[in-house]
């Protein structure tokens, strides 16, 4: 692909595929200036409606041909001042929006003749490579801790991919990969590879297009609420906003807010000091948390996310358990959607941001949904679903309180 990579920090451009800058930070495609006949004229089936935008074709094999598309539900939210909506990445094959980059880096990769896709994860992004690589010529290695659940080997071996169990710190296992890909042939597809991120700023382009399309929404949301974890996603979807505004498509960038859980936030942290960059919290200050999809110590694009909230007059917060716990149990009851209780901090985090005033009465707010709740071994309910207890002959018995006197 000849589109280059390019530091949004610094501004050096690189022809060939690497992942980070000489400054050390992470690198995205910078795909220039396309068509100016394209417009935003409504909901796409799929992401491949920005391939403009994305470096590579449409690829020809498996699920990846169909990722994004994912609907934007409004959540009549009662006595919220704001008017949400939820865009359900969760419906997405694997129920994460990690299918994006990874139909990006399956795609790309297979385009340049490497044999091999790599990935360090034992979560969302592990099951989502594996899935996307399924059936191609690709081979498909994931690397996950030596402690990992015997489900979740379950969970990503069933695609075929080869699972490396690791021994030793496995927060190391980021940049060793990054080494091992210079003499080795395979690419791997990491939480904020520029492959992935490209892949994953199609979640910021399609909302930008679903308010341009319909006339009863503004044209552009004020406000886009993400969870954050490496800065991958977030970073993406500012990336995916910009170019849409440099190709005259959108007039201005909505805020972003990015949450962290409280028990680990690192970028929070930076933000609430003012600091131009994130340093990696240590062991003693990273707590447990429910939402253990985004407790991430050291975020590879963690500075990079803190620029895109801060340029975008956003901000970034960190809601603590109690909080995600009822912001999951609501979107269930009220409005019947089961997310990962990392999503369910962009609820929580409205409700702090409207208290504070910080959103607005009359703003149109999004947030993103990144996971479903169906993956998770329990729904986070704290005990408090019990069932009701019935011997076959009372059943009858169960509606009495429900009979007209
Ligand atoms: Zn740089």
């Amino acid at each position: 692909m000849t589109d280059p990579l390019v530091c949004y920090r610094c501004g050096n451009q690189y022809p060939a595929a690497r992942q980070r800058c000489d400054c050390g930070e992470p690198l995205w495609y910078s795909t220039g200036p396309v068509e100016s006949s394209l417009s935003l004229d409504g909901v796409s089936r799929s992401m491949w409606a920005y391939a403009p935008w994305l470096p590579v074709d449409r690829p020809a094999h498996g699920i990846a041909d169909d990722i994004g598309g994912t609907p934007l539900h409004r959540l009549e939210v009662a006595g919220g001042n704001s008017t949400l909506y939820l865009k359900n990445e969760g419906l997405h094959p694997t129920g994460s929006f990690k299918d994006r980059g990874s139909a990006v880096g399956v795609t790309a990769i297979a385009d340049r003749g490497v044999e091999a896709i790599a990935t360090v994860s034992h979560g969302n992004m592990a099951m989502s490579t594996a899935a996307c690589a399924a059936g191609t010529l690709l081979d498909c290695y994931v690397f996950v801790p030596s402690d990992i659940p015997v489900e979740r080997i379950e969970q990503i071996g069933q695609f075929g991919a080869t699972i490396v169990r690791v021994e030793g710190p496995y927060g190391e296992l980021y940049e060793r990969s990054l080494e091992l890909e210079s003499d080795r042939d395979v690419a791997f597809v990491n939480s904020d590879s520029p492959l992935r991120t490209a892949g994953q700023k199609t979640t910021g382009m399609e909302i930008a297009s679903e308010f341009a399309a319909r006339r009863e929404l503004p044209p552009v949301p004020d406000a886009i609420v993400l969870p954050v974890s490496s800065g991958g996603h977030a970073s993406a979807t500012w990336n995916g906003l910009c170019e849409l505004r440099d190709a005259g498509l959108l007039d201005r960038i909505p805020r972003l807010y990015l949450v962290q859980a409280a028990a680990c936030a690192p970028i929070a942290r930076a933000y609430d000091r003012g600091e131009p960059t994130v340093t990696a919290l240590s062991p003693e200050e990273v707590g447990e948390t429910i939402a253990y999809s985004i407790a991430n110590a050291d975020p590879p694009s963690g500075t990079r996310a803190l620029t895109a909230a801060r340029e975008t007059e956003g901000a970034v917060l960190a809601v603590d358990d109690e909080e995600i716990r009822d912001a999951k149990n609501r979107l269930a009851r009220e409005f019947g959607i089961s997310v990962e209780s990392s999503c369910a901090t962009t609820l929580a985090a409205v409700d702090r941001l409207t208290e504070s005033g910080e959103l607005g009465t009359d703003e149109h707010v999004v947030l993103v949904g990144t996971g479903s709740g169906f993956k998770e071994r329990t729904a986070g309910s704290g005990g408090s679903i019990a069932p009701t207890d019935v011997s076959i002959d009372d059943i009858a018995s169960v509606f009495d309180d429900h009979e007209r006197s």
